[in-house]
């Protein structure tokens, strides 16, 4: 039992070696990403439940790795987190989805409302509001088409300084929302401090462990008191007509998920729009 404890210790060493090496190679060619061009961004429709038309985008990065292909975000966007990295495909993100929704508006001719993800470490640098400011004037997008998605924890990290963060962005007349709704347990109070304007709820909001939907008494009062602070709500992961149906009767404002849309290409999206 012990030569096998012993075996047991090698093999996880040999296995830790093998996953840091492959995130070694990965930081290593995230560094140079940037300036090869290798990212691009893909919008996943957000519809609103009442004329069922689409109303927005939410952009999603993606990372065209030269080797080994598409790369998703969730296995380089951490990494991007701790190295500081994040910084600079953040900004470039912002630009890249403000420029590409100012042209879609100009090529329909009607509003539509971009989504940005914007990490704690963008959120934390002092000169992230005039980064928002010149990403707008720089492109020509109103302000109000440009929403910041911003996790709880995000927020929470250092309530002071978000506050007047958010304050400066709410100043420019962005709109933001909180991410991933309902995945923290840091409850209600902070909303009152911060100049949110939209609760993003996760999937597992209106979805439960065992795949059933939520109880539809529990969405309904907290959409109703998501209203009643001036906040709209936007469910996420939508994948069946139930679910949808759902969050129609519990007067849920937009949704986005695989049943009303799947991240596109730009081009992708443009041939929704026109269809
Ligand atoms: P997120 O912000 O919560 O984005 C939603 C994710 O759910 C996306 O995954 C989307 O493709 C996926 N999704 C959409 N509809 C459905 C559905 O019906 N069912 C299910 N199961 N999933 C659905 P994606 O594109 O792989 O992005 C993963 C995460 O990576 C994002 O989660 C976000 O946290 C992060 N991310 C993506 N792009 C960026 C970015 O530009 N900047 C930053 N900081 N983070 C990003
Ligand atoms: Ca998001
Ligand atoms: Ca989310
Ligand atoms: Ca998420």
């Amino acid at each position: 039992a012990k030569a096998e404890g012993r075996n047991r210790y090698r093999f996880f060493e040999a296995e830790m070696t093998v996953a840091a090496r492959a995130r070694m190679a990965l930081e290593l060619s995230l560094r140079p990403a940037l300036a090869r061009e290798e990212f691009e961004l893909h919008y996943q429709p957000r519809v609103d439940l009442r004329s069922m038309a689409v109303v927005g985008m939410e952009a999603l990065i993606r990372w065209r790795h030269p080797q080994q292909g598409m790369v998703p975000p969730q296995q380089f966007i951490g990494i991007a987190e701790e190295t500081g990295l994040i910084v600079p495909i953040g900004r470039w993100v912002l630009r890249e989805a403000c420029r590409q929704t100012r042209r879609l508006i100009d090529e329909f001719g009607r509003p539509i409302r971009v989504s940005v993800n914007v990490s704690a470490r963008q959120l934390a640098q002092p000169a992230f509001a005039a980064e928002v400011r010149e990403a707008l004037a720089d492109t020509g997008l109103a302000p109000s088409a440009l929403e910041l998605e911003l996790t709880e924890s995000a927020l929470i990290e250092d309530l002071e300084r978000t506050a007047a963060m958010l304050g400066e962005l709410q100043a420019l007349g962005v709109k933001l929302a909180v991410d991933d709704f309902g995945t923290g347990y840091s409850g209600l109070a902070y909303l009152r401090r911060l100049p949110i304007d939209v609760l993003k709820l996760d999937r597992s909001f209106v979805l439960q462990d065992d795949g059933r939907i939520s109880a539809f008494d529990f969405v309904k009062a907290f959409v109703d008191m998501a209203h009643a602070l001036q906040l709209s709500v936007v469910a996420e992961g939508v994948e069946t007509v139930e679910v949808l149906d759902f969050l129609r009767a519990a007067s849920c404002d937009e949704a986005q998920g695989y049943l009303l849309g799947r991240p596109l290409p730009l081009a992708g999206l443009r041939s929704l729009l026109g269809g």
